[in-house]
This record gives C-alpha cells, structure tokens and sequence, in this order.
C-alpha cells in the first residue's frame, strides 16, 4: 500500500507542477505525505458534492482538474463552501491533489482525452510548447476524423459520446459542410482562435464559446463550432488520467482502486429549446407587411 508521497510523486511525473501556466494553481492541497492510500478517486470539480462522494468511497486520495484556490485565501472556516470541502476532506482523512493546465498541455493531456471520446485521430498540438522538442506536447489538439462527416453528424457523435449535460452541443455553421480536419480543446478555448484559423481545419469543438469571438470567427471563415459544455470537454480526461495511474499502480505493485466519479458538475442544470422561431416565420409587425422568413444562417436576430 503506497504512501500519498508516493502516490504524489507518480502524478508529478504525469503533471509536472512547473509546466503549470504561472498563474494557475496546481499540486496538493490538502493531505498528509506520509498517510497510506489505498483508494483514489478523480473529477473534474473539487466541489462538495465530490467530496462527499469521496468519503463515500472510502478514497484516501482526490484528484481534481479544476483547483479549488486559485487565488489566495485568507480563510478555510466551514462557512465557506471551499472552506466547508477542506473540513470535509482532513476530517476524513482525503487528499486533495490537482492537475489543471499542467494536464492541459500533457502529453497525453485533456485535449488528447476529448479527442479520443470523439473518435479522432490526433496529429499535433494546436499550440505547440517550445519546451517540448518531440513537439507533441501544448494546448489543444489538431485532430483527423477516421472517415468524413459533416458538421451535423460530428455535432450528433460530440452529442452521443461526450457525457450528458444540460447544454448538449450548440453549433455554428452549415450542418451539410464536410468536416475533415477538427481542432479540439477541452475547457475554455475562445482565446485560440486565432491558433485554429492558423490551423486551418474545418471545425473546432471546445467549450465556453462567447458571443463576439464566435461571431468574429464565423465571419473570418466558414469554420464549423461546437460548444460542449465545459465539464462533459474535461471529463473524459479523469478517464484517461484513471487509466495511466491504475497502470503505474499495477508496476508498482501498489494495488491501488482507482475511480472516476460520473456526478455531473457542471453549474448549468436545464435546457429550454425556443419553442417557435423568433421573429415567428409569420409574425406581423404593427402596421407593417408581413416579414420574409429569418435567415437561420443570419447572426442578426433581433434581441
Ligand atoms: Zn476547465
């Protein structure tokens, strides 16, 4: 049965804390080096409901993508939700450990795993680190699909394989385009635009799209986009990060139980469908003739 140190140094192999980006927050943050560890439990989200899923568990060890400081704190008292997760956590003798853009940029890292579920072939980072002279290593992924599809049926497959959430998948573009070449990254990916026009692919499927780069970027190129939700783009890195410590744990002998929790964390819980189009195909403005049909590919709905 191996110690947490042990444990520890095995993911800071994977996850080595200096390819961290300098403003992220990364490592152990809760958790005491010399305690043994017999089971480990990953997530996406170091939120209270995963804590207790932990307890549950029996897990002597946590390891989340997202970290639960990322600023400094002043305070862990119990009457602050992360605060209330820390309580939880030491009374129960769990760790807390995080893998956050250090995983991002692995290699194999989040976008790697995304790919993956996605059933595509990946080629080479969409932002390359300079550090890495195998140059497999960076932001993002420039994916291959192993046989053409069109935007409609990528978005359907995203749908189908991605894990379920609230949101599903929004698209951009003509649902008939061919999709061939797909840039990937989970989480957050509207500031790497202008990396995936440099890469010039057909679709690019991440998470968080804000109105204006969405916009900007639809008018740029006839690039097809797929908004996930954040959460369902990162989970299936736990699976992969799963995969590669229940592998160091069977060559060390550790016979560690390695788990990944399915508790969806993504803050955004429903989804109403618009019922009729807007303004409706008919509708009538006072006093004026009736209105031509909107454009489904115009971006100037009014509202
Ligand atoms: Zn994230």
């Amino acid at each position: 049965m191996p110690r947490l140190s042990e444990v520890i140094a095995a993911l800071d192999d994977l996850w080595p804390a200096e390819r961290a980006e300098s403003w992220d927050a990364v490592g152990t943050v809760v958790g005491d080096p010399d305690q043994e560890v017999t089971r480990v439990l990953f997530a996406v989200d170091p939120v209270q409901e995963i804590v207790d899923e932990a307890v549950k568990l029996g897990a002597g060890l946590l390891v989340t993508h997202h970290p639960l400081y990322l600023r400094g704190t002043t305070t862990v008292a119990a009457s602050t939700f992360k605060g209330r997760a820390v309580h939880t956590l030491i009374k129960n003798d769990i760790a807390l450990h995080v893998a956050h853009t250090n995983a991002d940029t692995a290699d194999p890292g989040v976008s790697d795993a995304l790919a993956g579920a996605l059933g595509l072939r990946v080629v080479r980072p969409l932002v390359p680190d300079p550090s890495d002279p195998g140059g497999r290593r960076g932001l993002g992924r420039v994916c291959e699909a192993d046989a053409p599809l069109t935007v409609r049926e990528f978005a359907a497959r995203a749908a189908e394989r991605l894990p379920a959430t609230a949101q599903g998948i929004r698209v951009a573009g003509d649902p008939d385009a061919p999709v061939r070449t797909v840039a990937v990254s989970g989480g957050s990916g509207d500031s790497l635009f202008d990396h995936v026009r440099a890469a010039g692919v057909d679709a690019f499927l991440t998470a968080d799209l804000r109105h204006h780069p969405a916009s900007e970027a639809r008018a740029h190129s006839p690039l097809a986009l797929l908004d996930a939700a954040h959460w369902a783009t990162e989970w299936p890195w736990c699976e992969l990060a799963a995969a590669q410590l229940d592998e160091i744990s069977d060559r060390h002998g550790w016979d560690l139980r390695v788990h990944v929790s399915r508790t969806v964390t993504d803050p955004w819980t429903a989804h109403a469908a618009s019922s009729r189009a807007h303004p409706s195909p008919t509708a009538t403005l006072p006093g004026s003739a009736a209105r031509a049909p909107l454009d489904p590919e115009s971006s100037g709905a009014p509202n």
